[in-house]
């Protein structure tokens, strides 16, 4: 007799414009679609027969140099938040490192995040062979951090690294949702195109929907296999626009189109 293999069966639909996808799919995971109500934003979508409210939030920071996510309708957009009744979620969209992006104006700087970057450290410890960086067989984790510290592009290796620098305080963690020390991208793609070096990977969510976070800010893209001669130096960080907080939900980073980062040659 031949035991039938049961793959869980998730139903889905948009509460704006009524769109309905089934999952296949063991483990925890969101849906999404293009949804035309909101303007062609990739929109998460709902568990049928829970009620919710769905709706984009701008970026609250100025977009300056940064690659962010937009709507159809050229509006900057930081987040899709899913109210529900006993909680919500949110899908955060990440926008891109990338080398050539021009400083932020003086007049835009403050004592925060404030455009998202490669480190400095990290191109030059890969290309000098100083740090063994294998980007596309590395463990790379995606860690989060609240509005308190001020990154720094130029920082010695040492002060990229995960919990060192800047990155010793301000964690924004849930003990199993998305623990301190991070989410483990899946799904990594590191390759060069036309003229473009493009590091990117799938979107990196929650362990669970019932994770709490409250006020990521961004994320610290780091090599967690890499011991010494900097024990999980950094990559690159990247900024989120704004405090992002869920409750008792899933917590989604969508990476931009044009990858977590990138170098123009
Ligand atoms: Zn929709």
């Amino acid at each position: 007799m031949t035991a039938a293999l049961l793959t869980p069966e998730t139903r889905w639909y948009c509460p704006n414009c009524g769109h309905e996808d089934v999952t296949k799919q063991a483990g925890h995971h969101v849906r999404f679609h293009a949804c035309p109500r909101l303007f062609g934003l990739s929109a998460p979508m709902v568990i049928k027969g829970v009620k919710a409210h769905v709706f984009a939030v701008e970026r609250e920071d100025y977009v300056g140099h940064e690659l962010v996510q937009t709507d159809g309708r050229g509006r900057p957009i930081m987040s899709v938040i899913t109210e529900r009744a006993d909680g919500q979620d949110v899908a955060v969209y990440a926008p891109t490192a990338r080398n050539n992006a021009p400083g932020i104006p003086p007049e835009f700087a403050h004592n925060s995040w404030s455009a998202s970057k490669i480190f400095s450290a990290f191109i030059t410890d890969a290309l000098n062979n100083t740090a063994a960086l294998d980007l596309n067989s590395d463990t790379i984790e995606a860690a989060l951090f609240d509005n308190s510290i001020t990154p720094s592009q130029s920082a010695a290796a040492a002060s990229t690294a995960y919990g060192a620098g800047v990155w010793a305080s301000g964690g924004v963690s849930d003990a199993s949702g998305w623990p301190a020390l991070g989410r483990p991208l899946a799904g990594i793609a590191s390759g060069f195109s036309s003229n473009v070096f493009t590091f990117d990977a799938n979107d990196t969510a929650s362990a669970n929907s019932t994770t709490t976070l409250t006020n990521a800010t961004g994320v610290l893209v780091y090599d967690h296999t890499l011991a010494a001669p900097v024990a999980d130096q950094g990559i690159c960080y990247n900024y989120l626009g704004g405090a992002n907080s869920v409750v008792n939900g899933s917590f989604t980073v969508v990476w931009n189109a044009s990858g977590i980062m990138f170098l123009t040659l």
